[in-house]
């Protein structure tokens, strides 16, 4: 029997993810006790969806509810939405990949110029791969040097946790 309780620890990885470990609510940001909240309650809807759950600090969970000094659904809906936004574990280039995934289902990899920029967290949360130097220049095959007025030195591609986590975003993202 699925209960409350029993969230899979991928679902609760890829909302931490999601939420930068860190409360969802962008006025708050609490990093601990953070708590995995159903948007849609889990009482109502009876299963656990990325789509449906958020990370929220001990705080911002009891000021969920309806009234005007509660957070609602339909704000917490906002919030996540919103969460790659304000998600501050990854930066601009890191995020602007995984829309690139988000928005391009059949896309297999990135390719990238050489830049200083580093994919820290992407790489160490095991999501995305560098490609090796052959299987850039695979990719590229056709293409002449320059033919895209940049020099393409490096490729990336999702990982299997990178796909789950990028197929959940964009359930997401269509569910609102
Ligand atoms: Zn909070």
């Amino acid at each position: 029997m699925t209960t409350r309780d029993s969230i899979p620890a991928d679902l609760v990885r890829d909302l931490m993810i999601e939420a930068g470990y860190r409360c969802a609510v962008p006025t708050c940001r609490t990093v601990e006790p953070l708590d995995i909240e159903h948007i849609e309650d889990y009482a109502v809807v009876r299963k656990h969806e990325f789509s449906n759950m958020i990370v929220l600090c001990t705080n911002c969970h009891r000021r969920k509810g309806t009234g005007p000094r509660k957070i609602d659904r339909k704000a917490l809906r906002i919030i996540k939405q919103n969460l790659s936004v304000v998600n501050q574990r990854y930066n601009e280039l890191e995020r602007r990949i995984l829309e690139h995934f988000v928005e391009n289902a059949d896309d297999r990899y990135v390719l990238l110029p050489e830049t200083p920029v580093l994919f820290s967290y992407l790489i160490k949360d095991g999501l995305i791969v560098g490609l090796s130097g052959s299987e850039v220049k695979e990719a590229l095959h056709g293409e002449t040097e320059g033919g895209r007025g940049f020099h393409i030195t490096r490729g990336y591609a999702l990982t299997d946790d990178g796909k789950r986590l990028v197929a959940k975003l964009r359930e997401s993202a269509e569910a609102i």
